[in-house]
Formats: C-alpha cells, sequence, structure tokens
C-alpha cells in the first residue's frame, strides 16, 4: 500500500469533483458544529470526516490515550499541542481510512452515515483558540507598491526591509472565521481638505489578501527557535483576509502605525492545511540580495507555490468578478525566516498563534493583494478607491 499521503495516484471511495479544494492528497483540519455539538473533522471533497465518530471506533490506533483525546477534542488546540511527530500520523490515518481499497470505513454503512457528513450540513468554526496574532510585511511587490505611493520610487523600500522581516502586532480577539459578517466599521478619518476630522463610517474598507500559520507547539519564554527548527513549530496555514479601513488608517498611523483601521476584524479560512500536504508545493524564494545576517539564513526551500486569487460580488452585482490573481511564491521572506525574527529576542510563540504572511502582491497590476481600480469592472467597483498603505 502507498504509504504517502500526498501521492497524486490517491484515490477516495468519496466522489470527490476533480476541481475540488479538498482531494484526498490535502486533507485540511477544521472545527464544525452540527445538532450534535462541536467537533474537529477533515475536509474531503464537498464532505467533512469527523474526527470523533472515527476515534470512538478505535480507528486511529494512536499511541496510548491519544485516541481518546481525538474523541474529545473540540478543538485543534488540543491536537496541535501534541508532539509534532503525531500531527502527520493523524493526516496519514485519515488518508488509509479514505482511500478506495480500504475496507474499514467504506464498507461499515453504519459508521459511515454517523462519520462522513455534507459540508452544506455543518457550520465551520474557529479552527483553534488564537492568543496572539502577527502580521508581516513580507511582500516585496507589496511593500514597494505602498512606498512609491508614500515616498516615491527612489526610496520606495524602507531601510531596514531587505534586512529583517518587518512586522506588527495584531488584535488576536477579532480574528473570526470566514463567512462571519463584518460590520463597517465607523472611525476617526480626515480628509486632506479638511480643517478638522470628522467621525463616521469608514468609506475606505479594503481586503489584504494573506497567508497565515498556526503555530502548534511554542517556545519558552526566553529560548528563540532557529530558521532550521521553525517548521516543526508551524501546524499548518490559513487564508487571511486582513480587513482594514483605509481613511482611518490613513489619519491615525503615525507614528506607531495601524490601530482602529486593522483591529475591527480579520477573517481566516475554517480549514487548515498542514505542512505536509504543502509539501510538494515547496519551492525556491527569491533570491535575497543583501544576504540576510546568519540568524535569518535557511538551507533548502521554505517558499510555497500557492495560486490565489480575489472575488468581489458586491450587492448590487449579479456575479462575482475576479480581481485579482496572485502566488505565495512571490513572498521575499519565508515562514522559517518570520519564526527565528519574531523569536529571535526571546518572545515566545503560543499554540494557535497566527502569523500571517501581509499582503501578497504579485509584480503585474493584476495581481495586487489588496483593492486596486480597473476600469473592466461594473461602475459600482469603479468607485471604490484605491489606497494601498
Ligand atoms: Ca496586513
Amino acid at each position: 500500500m502507498i504509504d504517502d499521503p500526498n501521492d497524486p495516484s490517491l484515490r477516495s471511495f468519496i466522489d470527490v469533483d476533480p476541481t475540488s479544494p479538498f482531494p484526498i492528497q490535502n486533507l485540511p483540519f477544521g472545527v464544525f458544529v452540527t445538532r450534535h455539538g462541536q467537533r474537529i473533522g477533515v475536509a474531503i471533497g464537498d464532505w467533512v470526516l469527523d474526527l470523533r465518530e472515527i476515534a470512538k471506533a478505535g480507528l486511529f490506533k494512536l499511541p496510548p490515550f491519544r485516541d481518546d483525546f481525538v474523541a474529545q477534542a473540540w478543538d485543534l488546540g488540543e491536537i496541535i499541542i501534541w508532539n509534532p511527530a503525531l500531527w502527520p500520523e493523524i493526516r496519514r490515518r485519515v488518508s488509509e481510512l479514505l482511500r478506495h481499497d480500504t475496507p474499514t470505513l467504506r464498507d461499515n454503512a453504519e459508521l459511515r452515515a454517523r462519520a462522513i457528513v455534507p459540508q452544506g450540513e455543518v457550520t465551520m468554526v474557529m479552527p483553534v483558540h488564537i492568543p496572539n496574532y502577527t502580521d508581516f510585511y513580507s511582500s516585496r511587490e507589496h511593500a514597494t507598491n505602498v512606498g512609491i505611493m508614500m515616498r516615491g520610487p527612489e526610496n520606495a523600500l524602507m531601510p531596514n526591509w531587505l534586512h529583517l522581516p518587518v512586522a506588527y502586532h495584531g488584535r488576536a480577539s477579532s480574528i473570526v472565521a470566514s463567512g462571519t459578517d463584518i460590520q463597517r466599521p465607523h472611525g476617526q478619518t480626515k480628509a486632506d481638505d479638511a480643517e478638522a476630522p470628522t467621525f463616521g463610517p469608514s468609506r475606505s474598507l479594503d481586503f489584504e489578501l494573506e497567508l497565515g500559520m498556526l503555530i502548534g507547539q511554542g517556545n519558552p519564554l526566553g529560548q528563540p527557535i532557529t530558521t532550521a527548527k521553525a517548521a516543526d513549530h508551524v501546524f499548518g496555514m490559513v487564508l487571511v483576509n486582513d480587513w482594514s479601513a483605509r481613511d482611518v488608517q490613513k489619519w491615525e498611523y503615525q507614528p506607531l502605525g495601524p490601530f482602529l483601521a486593522k483591529n475591527f476584524a480579520t477573517s481566516i479560512s475554517p480549514w487548515v492545511i498542514t505542512l505536509d500536504a504543502l509539501e510538494p508545493f515547496k519551492i525556491a524564494g527569491p533570491k535575497q540580495d543583501p544576504e540576510p545576517l546568519p540568524y535569518l539564513r535557511c538551507v533548502g526551500d521554505h517558499s510555497y507555490d500557492i495560486h490565489l486569487e480575489v472575488w468581489l460580488q458586491t450587492a448590487k452585482m449579479t456575479e462575482p468578478v475576479r480581481i485579482s490573481a496572485t502566488n505565495s511564491k512571490y513572498l521575499y521572506w519565508n515562514i522559517c525566516q518570520q519564526i527565528a525574527h519574531h523569536t529571535s529576542n526571546g518572545c515566545n510563540l503560543q499554540t494557535g498563534d497566527l502569523l500571517a504572511s501581509g499582503t501578497i502582491s504579485g509584480p503585474t497590476p493584476d495581481s495586487l493583494g489588496s483593492m486596486l481600480r480597473s476600469e473592466e469592472h461594473t461602475s459600482e467597483l469603479q468607485s471604490l478607491r484605491h489606497f494601498v498603505c
């Protein structure tokens, strides 16, 4: 039997549409709610595999008592705090159980009815409690675009940018699972030609397309994580939309950076794709010149070739429009460098921490990771203002 859950030849006994983001080679983890309560699951095609039912049936065959833990878990934090060596074991076992040639679940109609739930019948919720949120600024294209707007092309990148992964601490309490309604924030703004600021609803609500990593095991305070060990601390990746009120941000950001322009909401995908599932998508990152200081140097490839798109549909639009297509391979600083830098002063990461990449922009005008103006789109979209700051 094939032992590699990423093997492209694997097939499930569950019908999976070829265009589904959840083939048997992915198997992302999430937390869902049904009338039976909240539990952890794995996505396969249009279905959710209920890991509680699998664990109750004793099918994981994990080390002593671990099946009991899975059977009682209602949050991924209870799983990812374990020894990272166990994470791929769970995914490997799920892969094995879902294969077309494994009869255990396939031929057990009663268990199948309990353990395989249509995604349309569940509500996805936050996959884990997130104690801390850090937002990097690691896309050179995005930082350059912003810099040109703020300081002109000659000084687009700040002097530190090519030497360290710039970041700020965000707000964890307002991170929500994708699909949660976001209320347009009120805030203080001041138009360039106005004499005094006013308070009211933001008129420049923007998105920021990002990837985020969720930390599995943290590090003790005072003990940095090296680039070589960094990936061991990452459970998986989520999509991130770092909602931003540009008019509020423009007025408030100096000298300490964004505050109320960012902390009203950040959406993440409810499904967490493990680093193991992303292994086939690893590639070399952009060439780093100047060479980073020794504590930021990495061996091997740590960037990911992940195609990313932004689609917009307003209440007045009859169908969504794709307004951006970009790729995480454009990120200049990789996740190992971000973790090594974040902890280089001894700062302690905690289980469930979210470390986001920063807006991911590509080199072309149609690959910007935050809102852009386009003559091709509807009149409503044309009226949306473009701030990237
Ligand atoms: Ca951001």
